[in-house]
């Protein structure tokens, strides 16, 4: 379980993005981070992370072993195959190469990407590698996947399935937790963290 006590987050050159923030999400949870631009989704996740501190309140973070984060803007190797980008990070953890196949095309399905599992990581889409990059994160089980927007490159329909497979993982004893803008996405989860409440008045007022 994650549990977030008051937490308050600003940078060195930036005003208070969000104070007052409390928030408990148990394991089987798919929890969206909704917001306007720059209201600090992405920043949230990366104090659940650990890679940012707070600036104020604490983030509790109980059988929390293994964080995976699947960033905005997919990034691999583009001269090898999207199987292999799956494959690889499987490998390294120590799985023979057999089992690790079958898992990486398992997850690849998921995902609806099996029919892209040959071609090149510079060949897919913008879609394809976003959903690429989602097999790969959940095919090493994470306890807390951060997912950043996940759904920006897709159409409605992928969108759907994709919020879809995450909230069935989350099924699984993960916690999911997705920063997004698109509605089909925050009502496939099954909490929503709404930054725009925990705006503080001054900026709010400005805005
Ligand atoms: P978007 O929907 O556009 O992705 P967001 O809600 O994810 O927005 P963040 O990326 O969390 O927003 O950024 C929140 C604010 O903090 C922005 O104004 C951004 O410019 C600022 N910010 C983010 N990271 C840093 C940093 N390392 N140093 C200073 N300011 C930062
Ligand atoms: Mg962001």
């Amino acid at each position: 379980r994650i549990q977030i006590n008051d937490l308050a987050h600003k940078f060195p050159t930036t005003d208070l993005l969000f104070e007052h923030l409390n928030f408990t999400a148990d394991q089987g949870q798919t929890v969206a981070v909704c917001g306007p631009s720059g209201s600090g989704k992405s920043t949230l996740l990366s104090i659940l992370a650990g890679w940012e501190q707070p600036y104020a309140g604490k983030v509790e973070k109980q059988g929390i072993q293994r964080i995976r984060w699947v960033f905005q803007n997919p990034y691999g190797v583009s001269g090898r195959t999207a199987l292999d980008h799956v494959v690889f990070p499987l490998l390294a953890q120590g799985m023979m190469r057999c089992e690790a196949e079958s898992k990486a095309v398992e997850a690849m399905s998921l995902f609806d990407l099996e029919y892209a599992a040959q071609r090149r990581f510079s060949e897919l889409s913008g879609g394809e590698a976003q959903r690429l990059m989602l097999a790969r994160a959940v095919c090493s089980q994470p306890d807390l996947l951060l997912v950043d927007e996940p759904t920006a490159q897709l159409d409605m329909r992928t969108a759907h399935t994709v919020s879809r497979v995450l909230g069935h993982l989350a099924g699984q004893g993960m916690i999911v937790m997705i920063a997004t803008h698109d509605p089909s996405t925050r009502d496939a989860c099954s909490r929503v963290i709404d930054l725009s409440v925990y705006e503080p008045l001054q900026r709010r007022e400005q805005s």
